[in-house]
């Protein structure tokens, strides 16, 4: 299953935002602020201060929040009866906001937004998905935009809907939001690690929009996104042209490439020496689309941002340990498709193999797939009329590769024992060369 987790404070359009991306990909649109809404309402309906502790978690026993859906649009449920005409209301949110920062509150709640997740793609808004409820969402957003510009948001929502409130008052409210938000012990409203931050001030819903879709499409290659897998065009080109071309230029010489499966998802795993490593094992080596993680900043650039985003590759954070990019290799894999990954995490400087970072575990071990190790080799700078060499080393089993827990020690365990085969082939292709 996919996730999208877009987090921010109150008034930043999450939920308009989110809900038109959800259409557009055909997610399931989760307005989490709804749930902690239904408990407000029924909180204040009790007769019980929002933020009396020990008071707003005895009701909890008597409190069933659901969630439905009718044609696509989410309506609340508290105790049955369906509330989501009456939760937008200045004072409920105020409840919200209040019952919201007690842990028995998030814990009631939280299953509730995890199982919705379990068994549907979605796009779920709120202030602690990426951090808290989906801290392994394939893509984090966080979504934010000046206290002011969210206030006249909210105000002309308002006003629109007919009630009476003046500007000031709303700004007022908004800021003691964010504020209890932000300052609450658990679940506290912040930016995960691995959240791409999006500020809309000054934005159309328009302009927003296509920039949450934006985000969205870099970090979701096109094998998970919905619709057919399909190689590109510019990626079936290269297969035609690229392996005469990098053969010559490369003086490439190649083994063991028909232990590579013909179909079916795999991750393939290389040790780093250059720029021309992916190109060199994708096009001349792997018959098939190798879908890459490569560092976000290559990303940025506009033209190799579009290149490499045309060979279907994907970006992580390095450093940030992105678990989302982790997430979303898997899926490649579970989805039939190969996956590229070099473990090192970075090109070595000396052109011999280095240590392994843990995320290839990671990835091995979410997917539950086979890694077949791959070394690269040269005795020089690769460049054009360089020699280089390419071994394909036998499969290594996800039986070989089980964690016996998911210990930190455990994927040093499991990614030493990838890169030591990688290292043993390298090894091996050195000395003949
Ligand atoms: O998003 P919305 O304004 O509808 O949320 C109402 C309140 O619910 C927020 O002010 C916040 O305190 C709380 N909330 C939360 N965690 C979420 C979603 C909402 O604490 N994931």
């Amino acid at each position: 299953m996919i996730a999208i987790a877009i987090d921010g404070p109150a008034g930043a359009g999450k939920s308009t935002i989110a809900r038109v991306a959800a259409k557009e990909l055909g997610y399931l649109y989760v307005d989490t602020g709804a749930l902690y809404r239904g408990v407000g309402l029924f909180v204040l309906e009790q007769g019980t201060e929002p933020s009396d502790e020990a008071g707003v978690a005895s009701l909890l026993s008597g409190l069933k929040v659901d969630l439905a859906f009718r044609e696509g649009e989410q309506r609340v449920l508290v105790n049955g009866e369906d509330v989501t005409a009456r939760i937008r209301t200045p004072e409920v949110s105020m409840a919200a906001s209040r019952a919201s920062a007690i842990p028995a509150v998030r814990e009631f709640l939280f299953h509730l937004q995890q199982d919705m997740a379990k068994t549907n793609n979605v796009v779920m808004d709120g202030r602690d998905i990426g951090t808290v409820v989906l801290p392994n969402a394939q893509v984090k957003i966080f979504l934010t935009a000046s206290p002011e510009d969210r206030a006249r948001r909210r105000y002309e929502e308002l006003i629109q809907k007919g009630e009476t409130v003046a500007y000031e008052a709303v700004l007022e409210d908004l800021k003691q939001r964010d504020y209890n938000d932000s300052h609450r012990a658990v679940a506290p409203l912040k930016p995960a690690p691995d959240s791409v931050l999006l500020d809309t001030t000054g934005n159309t819903l328009e302009q927003s929009i296509a920039q949450l879709l934006a985000v969205i499409r870099e970090r979701l290659p096109k094998a998970v996104s919905p619709g057919k897998y399909r190689m590109s065009k510019l990626y079936k080109l290269l297969t035609i042209i690229g392996p005469a071309i990098l053969h010559t230029f490369f003086r490439l010489k190649i083994e063991g490439k028909e232990k590579l499966p013909k179909e079916g998802g795999y991750i393939l795993a290389c040790n780093h020496i250059s720029n021309f490593d992916p190109v060199l094992l994708a096009v001349a080596v792997v018959p098939r689309q190798v879908r890459y993680m490569a560092k976000e900043e290559l990303f940025r650039g506009k033209l190799t941002g579009k290149f490499i985003r045309a060979l279907g590759a994907f970006p992580v954070r390095r450093g940030a340990g992105d678990t989302g990019a982790l997430n979303v290799g898997a899926e490649i894999v579970e989805s039939g498709a190969v996956m590229g990954i070099f473990p090192e995490g970075t090109r070595s400087d000396d052109l011999k193999p280095m240590r392994a970072k843990s995320g290839i575990a990671v990835v091995a071990s979410i997917a539950g797939a086979d890694v077949y190790p791959a070394a690269i080799i040269s005795k020089k700078e690769v460049g054009l009329f360089g020699k280089v060499r390419i071994i394909i080393g036998d499969r290594i089993s996800k039986e070989e590769m089980a964690m016996t827990e998911q210990s930190h020690k455990e994927m040093k365990r499991v990614a030493g024992l990838i890169m030591n085969r990688i290292t043993k082939l390298w090894e091996r292709g050195y000395e003949e060369m």
